[in-house]
């Protein structure tokens, strides 16, 4: 079986000005062929920064994306952003669902399944996050968490152009603590098996990162897990060294 090209990609959450343009260009001049053969590199700013950063990876091949999107194209939503001004600012990608927004904003499944729809819409690949919290883990419902927001947060249809999947155990978030290994497996086994029978064949080929205190140290033996098709880097992607040491796992 052919394992999906992987996807190494970064969500700086709400950091980042006009100098952090630095590091992107300190993680476009690490993106050297000899990686650039080996996995794909993204780039998630906050918003403010999308249009600029996609300015200046032009033709690096790193590509750049948002952090949230609004299922509308437009209209009287303020603050929000919709998926197509993020294609107009050149993004490729759009992460939606992620916990932080699930928690912070009271993001649903349905919602979250809307925005992955939009961002098909306007010709993005969602990055659809899931994950369990502590409780739910130590009560032992973590596959079923799970699974239930996979059957809930991505659209029927999705393929592996459109939808990329991102495994992330709430508790491992900023925390420093990663699950073991043989939980990662079975997890993306899970979820590998909720796509085929959402998506057929297709599921084969969408990529299912894991998320949640990826560090340089820890991310050979993550990103070695079968099923683990990239990874979703919070904290150290924000210091281009360990970025690119991350993506060179691969
Ligand atoms: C994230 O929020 O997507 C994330 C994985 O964060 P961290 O790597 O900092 O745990």
């Amino acid at each position: 079986k052919v394992s999906p090209r992987p996807l190494v990609a970064g969500n700086w959450k709400m950091n980042g000005v006009k100098r952090s343009a630095k590091t992107l260009g300190e993680i476009m001049e690490g993106y050297t062929p000899d990686l650039r053969a080996r996995v794909d590199l993204l780039v998630c700013p906050p918003a403010t920064l999308v249009s600029t950063f996609a300015v200046i990876a032009l033709g690096s091949k790193v590509a750049v994306g948002g952090q949230d999107c609004h299922p509308k194209a437009s209209g009287a939503h303020t603050g929000d952003v919709s998926a197509e001004m993020l294609t107009d600012a050149g993004a490729t990608y759009v992460i939606v669902g992620h916990s932080e927004r699930r928690a912070d904003h009271g993001e649903t499944d349905a919602l979250v399944r809307a925005k992955a729809e939009a961002a098909r819409r306007a010709g993005l690949t969602a990055i659809i996050c899931v994950g369990e919290t502590r409780e739910e883990r130590e009560a032992g419902r973590a596959l079923d968490t799970v699974s239930a927001q996979i059957r809930g947060s991505v659209p029927p249809g999705s393929d592996a152009a459109d939808t990329v999947i991102a495994y992330e155990p709430v508790w491992a978030i900023g925390t420093g603590l990663t699950p073991t290994a043989a939980d990662v497996a079975e997890m993306h086994a899970r979820i590998r098996s909720d796509l085929a029978a959402l998506a057929g064949e297709e599921a084969a080929g969408i990529r299912i990162l894991y998320g949640g205190s990826v560090k340089p140290a820890n991310a050979r033996e993550l990103l070695s897990v079968p099923n683990v098709d990239g990874a979703l880097v919070g904290g150290a992607s924000l210091v281009a060294a360990d970025f690119l040491a991350i993506a060179a796992a691969y």
